[in-house]
């Protein structure tokens, strides 16, 4: 969800864990978004007395951001924990490129497996899925749990660790 106007950026077009609800479940708007803008390109904004919303998965993330020019404050400001790391030269551009593509690995294991135990749900955030799925095993029997979801119960538990540890998933701007 960043600026294009560091030696970072080329980090987070091959990255995208902010905007593919991965980190986040939703994004505040901010008064001066065009709310226009997002509402033409697809958007479902979540409206509340003070504020409005969009859920991620974000509707225009096709592996890159597709409404760049147009994209909301918090995503032009948004800079995870990794990412103000690398700014700051305390992580290498290769050891985040390292941790960046572990994150991915497990989404890419942890996604399709909750989706196939409780239905797809693709439009749904990681934070989401992780409810729907506790709440899939906890209706299990020990035996049937420990059989055949021990694997997906670790890499889920790896990913938020990681995502808790590194990424800081829950800065101000979204939950
Ligand atoms: S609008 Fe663009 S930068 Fe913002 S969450 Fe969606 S894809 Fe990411
Ligand atoms: S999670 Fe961090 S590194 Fe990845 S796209 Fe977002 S800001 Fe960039």
């Amino acid at each position: 969800m960043t600026s294009p106007n560091t030696s970072t950026t080329s980090l987070c077009l091959d990255c995208g864990l902010c905007c593919d609800g991965t980190m986040h479940s939703t994004v505040a708007l901010e008064h001066g978004d065009d709310r226009e803008v997002l509402l033409r390109t697809g958007f479902h904004l979540l409206l509340f007395e003070a504020e409005a919303r969009f859920e991620q998965p974000c509707h225009a993330f096709h592996e890159k951001c597709t409404i760049y020019e147009d994209r909301p404050t918090l995503c032009r400001s948004y800079r995870c924990a990794l990412l103000r790391q690398v700014d700051s030269g305390e992580v290498s551009d290769a050891d985040a490129r390292a941790l960046v593509a572990t994150a991915i690995g497990l989404r890419d294991r942890v996604r399709p497996a909750i989706e196939a135990l409780v239905g797809s749900t693709k439009t749904h955030s990681l934070a989401v899925l992780k409810c729907r799925m506790d709440d899939a095993l906890d209706a299990m029997d020990a035996p049937e749990r420990a059989s055949t979801h021990a694997q997906l119960e670790l890499d889920a538990a790896e990913l938020l660790t990681l995502l808790a540890a590194r990424f800081e998933p829950r800065t101000a701007l979204t939950s």
